[in-house]
Formats: C-alpha cells, sequence, structure tokens
C-alpha cells in the first residue's frame, strides 16, 4: 500500500514575531520569537536561518554588497539557545562592527537583529537544521558532557544544557566559558540559577580573560581556558563527549590565508580542539561549532 500521507519538509520557512527582547551584553541581545502553533520539532543545539533580503530598509545596502562581492548575499544561521520544550525559540545575537582599516565589508544583519526588533517585529526564518545535537544513544556513549565556549559559542550549547536536565538523561555537564569581561557573559544568571537547581549534575566555570573575576559565580578564574583546566575536571575521559562552540577559522579567512600562501592563525575552536588532542580525546567524541 502507497503510504500518501503527506511529508513535513524538516527545513522549512516559519513566520515568527519578536515576543520579547533582552540585551544579554552591551553588544548582544536575545530574541524570544513566538512561532504560534508551528511544530518546535528541533533538536537542541540546532540553528535556524534568516535571509536579511526580507527587510525592506537594507535593499541598497545589500544591493551594493552584492555587486561588489559578485554573489547573492547568503541567509545567515542562528544558533537556538532554547530548549524544544520551552514555548519561544531563542535566539542571542552578537552585533558585528565595521572597523575602518580591518574589516572588508559592513556587517548586514546582525546590527538589526541586536538592535531594531522591538517586540512585534515579523520576521521570517528557516528551520530548523544542524548537526551540532547529542547523539540519541548519549547515555550509553557517555556520562559527562563537556561544554568548551568562547563569546556568542555559548547559545547552542545553553540549550543542550536546559534541554538534558529537563529531560533528566542523567548526563553530568561541565561548562568551561570563557568571556572577555563579566559584562560579556551571555545568560549568567540563569546559568547560575541553573547551576543551583542542579548542583549534581552542572558545574560551571567562567573564564574571563581581560578581568579579575571579582563578583562571578558560581566559579571563575582570570585566564584562557587551557589544558590543565580541562584535565581538572575530568574524570574519565573515555565516558566524556566534548562540545566546543566559539570563534573560528572562517572559510573565506582561510582562502585568503592560502592565497597569501600563510595559515590563518588558529582562533578558539581550533587551540580547544588541538588541547583535547593532546589530552587524548578521539575525533569522534568532538563535536564542534563556530563562527566569526
Ligand atoms: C551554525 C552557525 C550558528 C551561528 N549562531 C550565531 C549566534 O547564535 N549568534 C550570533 O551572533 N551569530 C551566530 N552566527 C553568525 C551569524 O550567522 C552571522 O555570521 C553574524 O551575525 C554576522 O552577520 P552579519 O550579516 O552582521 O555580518 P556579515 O555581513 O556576514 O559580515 C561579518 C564580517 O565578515 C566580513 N566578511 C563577510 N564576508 C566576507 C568576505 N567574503 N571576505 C572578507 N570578509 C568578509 C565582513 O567584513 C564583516 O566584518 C552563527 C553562524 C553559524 C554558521
Amino acid at each position: 500500500m502507497v503510504d500518501d500521507t503527506p511529508r513535513r519538509r524538516k527545513v522549512r520557512e516559519i513566520q515568527a514575531v519578536v515576543a520579547e527582547v533582552r540585551d544579554e551584553t552591551h553588544d548582544a541581545a536575545s530574541l524570544l520569537l513566538d512561532i504560534g502553533a508551528e511544530e518546535r520539532d528541533y533538536k537542541a543545539g540546532q540553528f535556524i536561518t534568516i535571509d536579511p533580503h526580507q527587510f525592506g530598509f537594507l535593499e541598497q545596502v545589500i544591493a551594493y554588497l552584492e555587486e561588489i562581492k559578485g554573489g547573492r548575499e547568503k541567509p545567515r544561521a542562528y544558533s537556538m539557545g532554547s530548549a524544544p520544550h520551552e514555548p519561544h525559540i531563542l535566539i542571542t545575537v552578537k552585533e558585528e562592527r565595521f572597523w575602518p582599516g580591518e574589516s572588508k565589508y559592513p556587517p548586514v544583519l546582525s546590527p538589526p537583529l541586536s538592535r531594531h526588533c522591538p517586540p512585534g517585529t515579523e520576521l521570517t526564518i528557516s528551520g530548523f537544521t544542524g548537526p551540532y545535537t547529542l547523539p540519541e544513544d548519549v547515555t550509553q556513549k557517555a556520562d559527562t558532557i563537556l561544554h568548551l565556549c568562547a563569546g556568542s559559542g555559548i547559545v547552542p550549547n545553553f540549550g543542550l544544557m536546559k534541554d538534558s536536565l529537563h529531560r533528566g538523561d542523567g548526563l553530568r555537564h561541565i561548562l568551561l566559558y570563557s568571556s572577555k569581561t563579566r559584562g560579556d557573559i551571555f545568560y549568567y544568571e540563569q546559568f547560575a540559577a541553573l547551576a543551583a537547581a542542579h548542583p549534581e549534575r552542572l558545574s560551571i566555570v567562567h573564564s574571563l580573560t581581560r578581568e579579575d573575576p571579582v563578583d562571578v559565580h558560581p566559579a571563575s578564574r582570570r585566564g584562557r581556558i587551557d589544558a590543565d583546566l580541562i584535565a581538572t575536571h575530568i574524570r574519565d575521559l573515555s565516558r566524556c563527549l566534548v562540545y566546543c562552540c566559539g570563534p573560528g577559522v572562517l572559510p573565506w579567512e582561510r582562502k585568503e590565508a592560502r592565497a597569501a600562501g600563510t595559515e590563518p592563525a588558529p582562533k578558539f575552536v581550533e587551540t580547544m580542539i588541538n588541547i583535547l588532542h593532546q589530552l587524548g580525546f578521539e575525533k569522534g567524541q568532538i563535536k564542534q561549532e563556530s563562527w566569526g
């Protein structure tokens, strides 16, 4: 018998309305998106995309950039910081800036999303997709998830942790989160509350690179995440999976470096992956995602 039940396309366009805006840090805003009756059939850690062409006020800027870049401006991806059991889709957008002498082009979408999307703004988003998720059989493979995050790279890991804690799957989560200063930490209060609610299952270390951590809880230190810090938090390496997200070398940076006959300087994600391999982690134990 032929099954003619219409199949739902996994990635589809969804009409969303900004329900709430939160100033997350001095240069990032969280948007809570209401998607009405649309199914929240995503996995924690996945992302949506937003096509900048939908914003009429960007039309001329986009036309100019498409001419000088020689191609259509692509939709931008935003990880979801929400978990599927939560009513809204959470994205947190860090505003990129144009730095004269450094940046090649002005940023297109992050300034309007982070600054000019008040509640009530209608958006077309596409979703849901992305492989940065926990495997179905995660508890057979691991008892600990190590989260190595920097800057806005915390967003998908926030969703992963909330989902796992909500489901009560027994996994222990260790978050080592690198930020420049206390003011750059995303979801600070929410993480403190989660750690207090799940003391056996969630440990957090804020690693501040440009400031002494005076009033940062539950635990904090000054400096970058390094091999010693990781090693002190791992009990049994063979039962640990790592989710690493933060700044990484972008495709165009790699291309430009190669054209100049050099290798691009490693950023956060490349540095962490090197350390993990030195500590003895296998490739299959590590998932990574990077941007910017
Ligand atoms: C899977 C995934 C998840 C993401 N999640 C998040 C998230 O949760 N939060 C978040 O804030 N961001 C996230 N991002 C990044 C996001 O998609 C955008 O890249 C970011 O918001 C910047 O977009 P923009 O339009 O403002 O800037 P862009 O217009 O993309 O420009 C950004 C910078 O890149 C430079 N640039 C762009 N193209 C070129 C080129 N061809 N050659 C040289 N330089 C170039 C520009 O000069 C500028 O400095 C994610 C990206 C991915 C891939």
